[in-house]
Formats: C-alpha cells, structure tokens, sequence
C-alpha cells in the first residue's frame, strides 16, 4: 500500500472511532431493570461519569450514587491549548448541574473504600451492591529532593486541578522576554503520554508570539517519547529543532535530563547530569500514581497502580469494586481520557449483565489521541484493543499513527478531528442527558 492510501485508510479507520464514539453503537443492548440494585461511583471525571451514563441507561431503576470531591470539572485535555494562548480557560470547566436529576450526588471526599463501603469525610458510611471508582492520578510530590505538596504551586504542575493551571498560566505570561521555560515529565507511567510534548509545542507557539528571545528546554526523566519522529519533524519545520537557534531544546533521560531536585523559591532546576538550570518558569510534573486513599483500601498494589480483570474492570483485590481510568492498571492501553471512557463502557456492560446472572460480553476497547502543534497542525495515536484471556491481556488489535508524510491538509483534518472529539465527550459527560442512541 502507498503511503497516501496508508493515510486514507487510517483516516477512515479514526473517524469510525470517533463515529462508534459519537453514536454509540459499540455496546448499545436492551436496557435492564436492575430495581433497587445500589451503585456507588467515586470521581466524577471522565471514567466515573461514564460509567454513571451506561449504568443508567442499562439500569434505570437501578439506585445510583456519585461522590465527587470538587464542586467543578477542571478538564486536563484541551488545557495545553489554553495555556499556550489558543483558546479561553472557560472553555475547561464544566458544572455538574445537568446531573442533579438524574442520579444521588454526595458532594464529599471519599476517604476509604471496602467491598460493598464507602466512607467519606464528613464520616458517613454509604452500603452498596457495586462499587466503581475512577479517581484520576495522584502525584508523589516527595520523589523530587526540594518539591513537596507545600511549594508545587512554584513550580506548577499543571497536569490536574484550576489552581495549578492558573499558576503556570499567570507565570507564563510574567516570564522576561528572554527566559527560560523547563518543562519536566516524570519517569514512569503517567496520564496522557504524548500531553508533555504537545505542552512543549505549544508554548513553543506562545513564546515565539510573546516573548520571542526566549528558549524552552525539556528536561526529560525518560529515553523516548510517544509520537517522537512526529514531534520532532513538527518542531524541525516550526522551531528549527536540532539546530543551535531552535527554539525547543530536549535533554533525554540517556543524557541526564531527569530532574532530580528544585529550589523551588529560585527555581533552580538540578537534572540527573549534574547541570542546573535556572528557570523562569519550571513546569515540574511529578511521577504519579492511584494515591494513598487507594492503596489504604486495598486497591492498589506495590506498583501504585490498581490491577484489576481486563475483561470487566473488576478490581482482582476488593471483591464487589470495579476501578477505570487513570488509576487502573490496563496496559497496553495508555492512560487518557478516551480510554477512561472506552473501560467504563466495558466495565458498566459487565456489571449490568452481571447483576442479571449474564456473562459479560467480550471487551472491546478503544484510545485514540490527539496532539495540536500549533493552530491546524495536529497528529495522533489511534487504537483499537481486545481481551486476551491468557495472562489478562489487553492487546492491540488495529490502528497506528499519522503518517510521517502527511499532507498540510491531513494534518489539519486531525485538528478538527481533535476539536470534534473534545465537544463530543464533553457534552456526553457533562450535557443534559442524551440517550445512548
Ligand atoms: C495536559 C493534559 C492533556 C490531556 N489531553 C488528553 C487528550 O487530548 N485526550 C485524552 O484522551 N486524554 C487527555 N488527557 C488525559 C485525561 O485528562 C485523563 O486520562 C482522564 O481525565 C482520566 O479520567 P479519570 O476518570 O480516570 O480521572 P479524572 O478525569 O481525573 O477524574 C477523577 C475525578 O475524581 C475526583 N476524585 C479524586 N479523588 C476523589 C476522592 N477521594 N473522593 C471524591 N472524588 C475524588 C476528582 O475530583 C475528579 O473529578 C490529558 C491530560 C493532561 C494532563
């Protein structure tokens, strides 16, 4: 096949993603009573609303309780694009109001879950039938020599929450005309992999509009990065990457480029080479993992991570509890947004046919993600996932990645594909309820 009908067919092949996506088709079966069954969800993010939203669809006498600590939704996907400039930080929050009606909300921090429990801050202990939790990552400040939950706000991470996407923002635009950006991902596994260089890419496209003698270096903890060859050839054409004068310079986890301490008062930046780097603007983000709360309930293992049956999202260490997104161990798939949705499918599936006496039907799960460069320039990832039973696997079945050749015009279609996706979940999880069709 030629590299343009490569093209064609990858293009066809997200749009049938994101068509399955918007009409819902891939699981859509008769709904159930499930009469006076409890369900409680815990987070109201990408996985636990969606979870909510199948559940009720497939059980709508089912009795259904979200615990959501936050009185708003903070979103971290389209957030690079806000804060290189692109678009107004209103267009990151969402309300919760659309919700009211249709399920109990517990406005409360959940503090620990058993089989069948969950307890929350004010001490109220809530009985159900099934539990499922998708509480997004939470960081391990303390990894860095210098850096604690006390200070981050110095060297902001911006990879959740208003307050730290507010602190790198109002830094941004306060830097000197000719200063130094360090932007830092962690070693390990993290939420939304390609969302570290897609940052870089686009406060690339602010500096060079605002503050153009400036220079931004990423100080990276790993060896290689998702959509490398994309990036670089993007950054080769916008940035002159590679040459003394780019504008984007990256120091590998192979040549030291992990940050291992910050003075976070001066923002002295201390990398595994032995260099310091002295920032104007350090965007720190610490390596991450499913958090104390998780870990004290028995959920989550040494890995920091919450293991669970690939093929129904079932926790294998809490019976009755059922853990999607970011704090799930579901490799290969990488942690976003898409694939947080794509597992509550699966997950609330298995739960409703679980709860008739059914089998669960076979999993299929879906990840595709976007990357803006600079305004209609964008590139992606895009897989399609099956269940294999043998060592509960989740493995690739189909998709793969922008064509090193694109044409201007590809590109610019994965843009208005990334803009149709981010209006088409957001309305799904935080619109006014909208049937699965
Ligand atoms: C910069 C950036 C860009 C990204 N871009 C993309 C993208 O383009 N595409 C994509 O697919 N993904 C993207 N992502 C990843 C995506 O944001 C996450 O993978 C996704 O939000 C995970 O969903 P979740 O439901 O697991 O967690 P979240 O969406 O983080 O939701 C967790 C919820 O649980 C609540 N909560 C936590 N603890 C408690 C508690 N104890 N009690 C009660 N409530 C609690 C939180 O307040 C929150 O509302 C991006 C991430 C970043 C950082």
């Amino acid at each position: 096949m030629t590299s343009s009908s490569n093209e064609f067919s990858r293009r066809a092949f997200i749009a049938s993603i994101l068509g399955a996506m918007a009409a819902e088709v891939a699981h859509a079966g008769k709904p159930l009573a499930g009469t006076g069954v409890r369900i409680g969800i815990v987070g109201a993010g990408v996985g636990g609303l969606t979870a909510a939203r199948y559940l009720l669809e497939l059980m709508p006498r089912a009795n259904i309780t979200v615990f959501e600590s936050g009185r708003t939704y903070h979103s971290c996907f389209k957030s690079n694009e806000a804060l290189g400039g692109l678009r107004p930080e209103s267009d990151l929050r969402f309300g919760y109001e659309n919700w009211a009606r249709r399920v109990r909300w517990v406005q409360d921090t959940v503090t620990g879950i058993e089989s069948g429990k969950v307890l929350t801050q004010r001490g109220t202990a809530h009985a159900f039938d099934r539990i499922v939790v998708a509480t997004g990552v939470q960081f391990r400040y303390e990894e860095i020599e210098g850096l604690s939950a006390q200070n981050t706000l110095q060297a902001p991470h911006a990879w959740g929450g208003e307050a730290q996407f507010a602190a790198l923002r109002s830094q941004l635009l306060a830097m000197p005309d000719n200063g130094l950006v360090v932007i830092a991902p962690p070693p390990g596994t993290y939420k939304c992999p390609p969302g570290p260089f897609e940052r870089a890419s686009l406060v690339a496209h602010f500096l060079r509009k605002h503050k153009p003698k400036a220079k931004l270096v990423i100080a990276d903890a790993n060896e290689t990065f998702s959509k490398q060859p994309l990036f670089q050839q993007g950054w080769e054409r916008l940035y002159g990457f590679g040459t003394p004068n780019s504008l984007i310079e990256r120091i590998s986890g192979n040549h030291g480029g992990k940050v291992v301490g910050i003075d976070a008062q001066s923002r002295r930046v201390k990398l595994g080479n032995g260099e310091t780097l002295a920032a104007d603007v350090c965007n720190l983000i610490p390596p991450q993992h499913a958090g104390a709360m998780l870990t004290r309930s028995g959920l989550a293992n040494e890995g920091g991570w919450c293991p669970v049956d690939k093929a129904t999202m079932a926790s294998t260490l809490l019976k009755g509890v059922h853990v999607v997104g970011d704090v799930c161990d579901a490799a290969t798939m990488p942690k976003s947004a898409f694939s947080a949705s794509s597992q509550a499918k699966v997950c609330a599936f298995a739960i409703a046919n679980e709860l008739q006496g059914q089998p669960a039907p076979a999993p299929q799960y879906m990840n595709a993600c976007f990357s803006l460069l600079e305004p209609g320039y964008a590139i992606s990832i895009a897989h399609r996932y099956g269940f294999d039973k043998t060592g509960n696997r989740i493995t690739q079945l189909s998709g793969g990645l922008t064509a090193q050749d694109a044409s201007e015009e590809d590109l610019s279609r994965e843009a208005q594909f990334s803009e149709d996706w981010f209006r088409t979940i957001t309305r799904q999880l935080f619109g006014p309820a909208d049937p699965l069709t």
